[in-house]
């Protein structure tokens, strides 16, 4: 264990490691600081830069995958079964949706211009339960959120 600092490669390979069964723990969704956070409570000479090069290179090889929710870049999930994320419109925390919800089909789809769709994302909105529960009446949520107004 004393010469693993003589190993660069072995080093990079524990980090990733740890990164790898940390983000496993969580179902938040975590975003590379926030993962940062957990990280280098176990291993304490870690950098933001390496945690987010290694989370990176763990969705590269398809080992976790990075979100591309409108509004939250730069989150990561290690949950590969298929799924769908719902993500809340007051503080942007995100769920998983296991419920097999059909995709537009996109096969037949034609769009001018286009040679060619390759694939579709369904996103799905709501207020999350803490949220929830700091205001009088859910439902009112709605009143914050404009999309037409979305730019
Ligand atoms: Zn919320
Ligand atoms: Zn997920």
């Amino acid at each position: 264990m004393s010469e693993l600092h003589h190993q660069p490669q072995t080093r990079m390979t524990q980090q990733r490691a740890v990164i790898l069964e940390e983000l496993r723990k969580l179902k938040t969704h975590p975003t590379a600081d926030e993962l940062y956070q957990i990280v280098r409570q176990r291993l304490p000479r870690i950098s933001l830069g390496t945690v987010y090069r290694n989370l990176l290179f763990l969705t590269e090889s398809g080992q976790i995958s990075k979100l591309e929710i409108a509004g939250n870049t730069n989150r990561f999930d290690a949950n590969m079964e298929p799924h769908q994320h719902v993500r809340c419109i007051c503080c942007g925390s995100i769920a998983d949706i296991h419920t097999p919800v059909r995709e537009p089909a996109i096969d037949k789809l034609r769009v001018q211009g286009f040679a060619r769709i390759l694939r579709s994302r369904v996103e799905f909105e709501g207020v999350c339960e803490q949220c929830a529960s700091h205001l009088a009446n859910p439902d009112a949520a709605v009143v914050y959120y404009h999309p037409d107004k979305v730019v």
